[in-house]
């Protein structure tokens, strides 16, 4: 039963495009309310004129014909009906049982919850500050000058004191619970969103190992902070792959990327990184190692690339590379490093291909 009147109130609006928990928000505050009318009307001892209905069940009724609506109007009209029926209720104690009964306090639940949930609207909220400030200080004046309807006996006085600041309580930390959650999630997926994209920048999409510019950032961040460091840079390019291309297709082409790059993740472990520099064309770079060291690191590569083939549709295709290796000098920049193993590049595929120039 208690499970049932549960998922009740915490159904979500009948309108699709409105946040779910804004509306079960408000059915909470509206329960809250029943709630104070019902202990308030078990617990007046006090008589009323004749003239005046029981406030106590007129509030009631309208405060579950407001918890009904939550199932079928618009989020903006709930609103503006909670704000009115808790105005109606504010006023109307303040009339009968004067200042002191402290139900004024309950106009900031209004201005919370407003201010939290009407989003971009920031002249209607400053108006109902405005307004509600003149009907705070009307109400003032008014039980300045005029003594309450029903005085009250002092323990009542107090009874009343202590029920509405505890739903002042309540309702304010439910209003504030509910929103600053709301705002740590949207951080949390703004944060996770914004990670993805830099990842994404980062990435190149065929391949999965960084770009260019992830790359270059990399190195001038590790260079500036290891600016003593030894390492060393080498920029490998695939032979007539334009070939492969041409002859077995395109995808075959980007497959042999793909394959390639297995290769060098496997080969790079823990010794450096490695990104897709250009079209057919991988930058690596070393941590810790001169160019004795890489120069056997990619000698490895090339002679397992010379014993072991592609294959695309069960055709056998052999792939070779060349490289320009370039050891770091501490005193030339990124740009300068890149065009020396660049040259030594260019001198490889001039001088026949599928070797490596140190
Ligand atoms: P070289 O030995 O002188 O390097 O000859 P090459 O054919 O490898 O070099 P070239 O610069 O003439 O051709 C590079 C080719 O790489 C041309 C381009 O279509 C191809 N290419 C670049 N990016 C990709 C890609 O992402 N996928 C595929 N399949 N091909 C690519
Ligand atoms: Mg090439
Ligand atoms: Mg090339």
């Amino acid at each position: 039963m208690l499970r049932r009147m549960y998922t009740f109130i915490c159904q979500a609006s009948k309108y699709k495009d409105e946040p779910k928990r804004l509306i079960v928000l408000l059915r909470w505050l509206y329960l809250m309310m029943a709630a104070c009318c019902i202990i308030f009307i078990a617990s007046m001892r006090v008589e009323l004129p004749k003239r005046i209905p029981c406030l106590g069940i007129l509030s009631l009724i309208v405060v579950m014909i407001g918890f009904c609506f939550t199932y079928r109007i618009r989020m903006l009209k709930n609103l503006i009906l909670y704000s009115f029926i808790m105005l109606f209720w504010i006023v109307s104690f303040v009339y009968l049982y004067g200042w002191d009964c402290g139900v004024q306090h309950l106009m900031f639940v209004v201005l919370v919850l407003v201010y939290f949930a009407v989003y971009d609207a920031l002249f209607r909220k400053i108006l109902l500050t405005v307004g509600l400030f003149f009907l705070r200080f009307g109400m003032f004046l008014y039980c300045r000058s005029h003594v309450p309807v029903v005085m009250l006996p002092d323990e009542m006085g107090v009874f009343l004191q202590i029920l509405n600041s505890l739903m002042l309580f309540l309702a304010l930390g439910l209003i504030c619970g509910t929103y600053s959650s709301n705002i740590e999630l949207a951080e949390r997926k703004l944060v996770e969103y914004n990670e993805q994209l830099q990842m994404q920048a980062a990435t190149d999409p065929l391949t999965g190992i960084r770009n260019r510019r992830a790359m270059q950032n990399y190195m001038q961040s590790y260079m500036q902070r290891n600016y003593k460091a030894l390492c060393t840079v080498a920029l490998g390019d695939i032979d007539h792959f334009k070939k492969i291309n041409d002859i077995y297709g395109h995808n075959c082409g980007d497959a042999v990327l793909i394959w390639l790059t297995g290769m060098f993740r496997e080969m790079m472990e823990d010794k450096g990184v490695v990104c897709r520099w250009g079209g057919e064309e991988f930058l690596f770079f070393f941590h810790d190692r001169n160019g004795d060291d890489v120069y056997m690191i990619l000698s490895g590569l090339k002679q397992q690339l010379n014993r072991q083939s592609f294959f695309w549709k069960g055709q056998e295709i052999p792939v070779t590379m060349t490289f320009g290796v370039e050891e770091y000098d501490c005193h030339s920049d990124i740009t300068e490093i890149v065009e020396q193993v660049d040259k030594k590049l260019y001198q490889g595929k001039a001088e026949g291909r599928n070797r490596i120039i140190y």
